[in-house]
């Protein structure tokens, strides 16, 4: 595995960066995940615009511009020769010092450029669906750390996800400060209700998804009426179907919220319909290379 840093390739044992980086010391910088299917890249234009506003967010400089970091992008999949990958793409701040002052790593922000295999929920889960439970810790507020900032300090989806594991689910159901369905700790969330698509909109605290994006696309295509829309969990329960989307998940059914059976308590009708969408347009849509 041939691993980007900075304009260079390195082999994964040598892939290094400083420990004064403050990617590492304090989980300044930003990121994105995004994926490969039969070497065309998904929604790449996508990916790149909202890395470029969450760095644009946290006053962080790229130090390459858009086209140069697709071209590396692009080069980092080439040389390692994959067709299908995931990739992930991180601007961290850079070396400074042990204070947190961003000033101190001034025009050393670091590009890295990861493409590897694809890890996805077990497959039983896509055919029979998944079970989420709503953990205690809530999504970050705007006002303290802006879900729509996909920064490097990850810790409050962390701490929700130990939540779940520790109860023994893959995933935890996130809700805001004032109790509404945010999404879950990577994926985004989605409802049917009376043959309509709900997701909540950004302002509850859920990220712009660049397959949430996608999906609300394909259904309004299809003539399903879409709602990005506030919720409570006691309309996704009494919903008819669930299912989460996300760049590494694509879009997996929930037949089970916190134990209450979703619909018929087996992947929806419209669920199955989206996710075969969905699937013909990752064959279509994307960056060649
Ligand atoms: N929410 C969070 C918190 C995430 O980390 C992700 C994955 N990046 C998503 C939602 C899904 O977003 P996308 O479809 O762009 O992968």
């Amino acid at each position: 595995m041939k691993i980007y840093i900075n304009g260079k390739f390195y082999d994964k044992d040598n892939a290094k960066i400083s420990v004064f980086d403050h990617g590492l010391l304090y989980g300044d910088g930003v990121f994105e995940g995004i994926r490969a299917y039969n070497k065309l890249v998904f929604k790449l234009d996508e990916h790149i615009s909202r890395l470029y506003e969450s760095a644009h967010s946290i006053m962080l400089k790229i130090p390459l511009n858009k086209d140069q970091l697709v071209k590396a992008v692009i080069q980092t999949l080439k040389i390692n020769k994959l067709n299908d990958a995931y990739i992930r793409l991180i601007v961290t701040r850079g070396e400074g010092d042990l204070g947190l002052d961003p000033r101190k790593c001034f025009g050393k922000a670091s590009v890295i450029i990861i493409a590897d295999k694809v890890k996805l929920y077990p497959e039983n889960l896509y055919k029979n669906g998944m079970e989420i439970i709503t953990v205690s810790t809530t999504r970050n507020s705007h006002s303290a750390l802006n879900p729509q900032i996909k920064s490097l300090n990850y810790l409050n989806n962390i701490l929700a996800k130990i939540e779940a594991v520790h109860l023994g689910y893959e995933e935890a159901l996130m809700l805001n400060d004032s109790g509404y369905v945010a999404e879950c700790t990577g994926d985004n969330v989605f409802m049917i209700s009376e043959n309509e698509l709900y997701t909540p909109p950004e302002c509850m605290g859920a990220l712009r998804g660049v397959t949430r994006g996608a999906v609300l696309k394909v259904a309004r295509a299809a003539k399903i009426p879409t709602h990005e829309h506030v919720f409570t969990r006691h309309e996704l329960y009494t919903a008819e179907e669930c299912f989460l989307t996300g760049t590494a998940a694509e879009i997996i059914p929930i037949v089970k919220v916190d134990g209450r059976v979703i619909g018929s308590g087996k992947p929806g009708k419209m669920t199955l319909e989206l996710m075969k969408k969905f699937h013909e347009l990752t064959k279509k849509d994307g960056v060649k290379y």
